[in-house]
């Protein structure tokens, strides 16, 4: 059986000497493995898709549980990101990301146009690590998890949100913040939170944030996304990399 796929690659790993396993994100798949049989020969046309973050047209055929590609025609390749050492590192923390946030066959095509959206942006535009903070709070609502903000998620009050709480999944008021995960979080904080989660990427360009607003969104996003995705991410590596970046 043949089938027609837009797909944006993950990651690969060699098997055999010439051939590659893939993960990709599909629009109409969702996360599979794919095999591309001799994709590591000089002649294999292969070759210039199957990198992370090409998002191609993929043609597969399925043998068993597992799917071979047969042909491939590229798509974009974001080739600005891939001259660059820090977009470079923002872009393979977004798929590891996606990766870690999605189980196999679970068709998600507004997580793929999100994606596709901030790869746009970080290849446009000067590397600012807000852009990774919008990537997160949007995934965070592309998965179904994403945080209450406008009012107290515990109490539902609207006022005093100076607490945010991952297991009550928000903001929480000043009276319900007694259980230990609650964290003071500055009004400013708060207030980036909400922008992220209700805005476009056209607003990054015009926010601008103080180091500590912007350390602190990072701290309650990440600890927020541990929480809530239940895995062992392997995020705070990549994060720590991009500490430096700004
Ligand atoms: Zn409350």
């Amino acid at each position: 059986m043949y089938q027609r796929t837009d797909a944006l690659v993950l990651k690969s790993f060699d098997l055999r000497e010439t051939d590659q396993i893939l993960t990709l994100f599909s629009r109409e798949l969702g996360k599979i493995s794919v095999v591309a049989k001799g994709v590591k020969k000089p002649q294999s046309t292969l070759r210039g898709l199957v990198q992370p973050f090409c998002y191609s047209q993929f043609f597969l055929t399925r043998t068993g549980e597992m799917h071979l590609i047969t042909q491939g025609r590229l798509g974009e390749f974001f080739g600005n990101i891939r001259e660059d050492l820090d977009k470079t590192l923002q872009a393979l923390y977004v798929l590891e990301l996606l990766d870690k946030s999605t189980v196999e066959r679970d068709p998600n095509p507004a997580l793929l146009n999100l994606t596709l959206q901030v790869l746009r942006y970080i290849e446009n535009n000067p590397v600012s690590s807000v852009s990774l903070r919008f990537y997160e709070m949007k995934l965070l609502g592309a998965v179904g998890f994403a945080p209450v903000l406008d009012r107290c998620s515990n109490c539902h009050k609207a006022d005093d949100l100076i607490y945010f709480s991952r297991a009550s999944g928000g903001a929480v008021c000043n009276s319900c913040a007694t259980e230990s995960s609650a964290v003071r979080i500055l009004p400013a904080t708060l207030a980036v939170l909400r922008t992220l989660q209700h805005s476009g990427l056209s607003i990054l360009p015009r926010l601008r944030l103080n180091p500590s607003v912007l350390e602190q969104t990072e701290k309650v996003l990440e600890d927020y996304l541990e929480f809530y995705l239940e895995r062992k991410l392997n995020l705070k590596s990549v994060m720590r990399t991009l500490k430096g970046v700004r």
